[in-house]
């Protein structure tokens, strides 16, 4: 597949059926948590890769397929909002499908600000948007923006989209340790998220590898900001739900999962669904032939696939 990947298991949103539309890693940040690698290309200027005929083509092989899918999520391996004619690519995912299931968007907000892209993500059922800072000092620090983005912009633009957008938002907050962790930052933050006014306010932690070694906050912390924040903000928990899959395609699944994002045992057989005998039997193999590597992080074992992903393998 090109564009589609998964259904993946999703600490949000149960299966999600990934869309990738932008090459690896095209970003308008270079996040320190970011599990992808570091930005190859930071830039704020829209482009238009992906071949809707393809596309579409894939979704259907998909979708005959019938298997549970959740949320088709534009998410991926660098900043969705850079590709141009997100309206074209949602109506025809909401053609194919029929409408049958929920679009959503995850986004690093940082061209929300932008009335264009506002008006193209309009039909979207829910956009998840990233707010990781408050303070300009802080959002260098974590985000490691694009040189002419201030955090400012984001927020103007996360209001922006609030007041048109009918469908849900979903606020996230990466949280990590010693970057914009503070009771400071929080009460900030708590102010803003005031005149946001999101659906929900949700706390993600850093739990796979990123090659900065970033560490979730203690628990107190977490217990803190949230505390600070109010009652309706979620911390992110892991995902625990079983779907069908053949076991036959299970190797390549696996491949294709880990050369977009690292993941662990419980991950992948969670997704898989397979017997912990026929996982076992995969990874030894992939492992045998330098296809995936292991990766100790944060108290757990990760795979990762040997080689990055490149354009041609997407
Ligand atoms: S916005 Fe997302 S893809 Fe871009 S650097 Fe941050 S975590 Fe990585």
């Amino acid at each position: 597949m090109t564009y589609f990947y998964g259904p993946v298991p999703s600490r949000r949103l149960g299966f999600s059926l990934g869309l990738d539309l932008i090459p690896r890693k095209i970003c308008s940040f270079d996040c320190v948590y970011c599990q992808l690698g570091k930005t190859t290309r930071k830039s704020l200027r829209r482009f238009s890769s992906v071949n809707l005929q393809r596309l579409k083509k894939e979704l259907r092989q998909i979708i005959k397929r019938r298997v549970k899918i959740d949320y088709i999520t534009l998410s991926g391996c660098g900043e969705p909002t850079l590709h141009k004619d997100l309206d074209k690519i949602v109506s025809a995912v909401k053609k194919i499908t029929k409408n049958k299931y929920p679009v959503c968007l995850i986004t690093n907000s940082s061209l929300l600000h932008r009335k264009d892209v506002r008006n193209e993500i309009k039909e979207i059922d829910l956009i998840i948007p990233s707010l990781d800072a408050v303070s300009p000092r802080v959002f260098k620090n974590i985000n490691n923006p694009h040189k002419s983005l201030a955090v400012d912009k984001i927020i103007s633009g996360l209001k922006a989209l609030k007041k048109n957008f009918k469908g849900e938002i979903w606020l996230e907050i990466m949280l990590v340790a010693g970057r914009n962790d503070s009771v400071s930052e929080a009460i900030k933050f708590r102010k803003i998220i005031s005149r946001i006014r999101p659906d929900k306010v949700q706390l993600n932690l850093p739990t796979r590898p990123s090659e900065n070694q970033v560490k979730i906050p203690s628990f107190e912390k977490i217990k803190t900001i949230k505390k600070i924040l109010g009652c309706a903000v979620e911390v992110i928990s892991p995902f625990k739900n079983k779907q069908q899959t053949s076991p036959s395609k299970a190797r390549t699944q696996i491949l294709t999962y880990l050369l977009r994002r690292p993941a662990t045992a419980k991950d992948l057989i969670n997704s898989l669904a397979i017997d912990d005998a026929a996982f076992d039997k995969i990874i030894k193999s992939l492992l045998r032939k330098n296809k995936i590597m292991q990766k100790f992080y944060s108290r757990k074992n990760f795979f990762t696939a040997a080689v990055k992903r490149t354009d041609d393998q997407k």
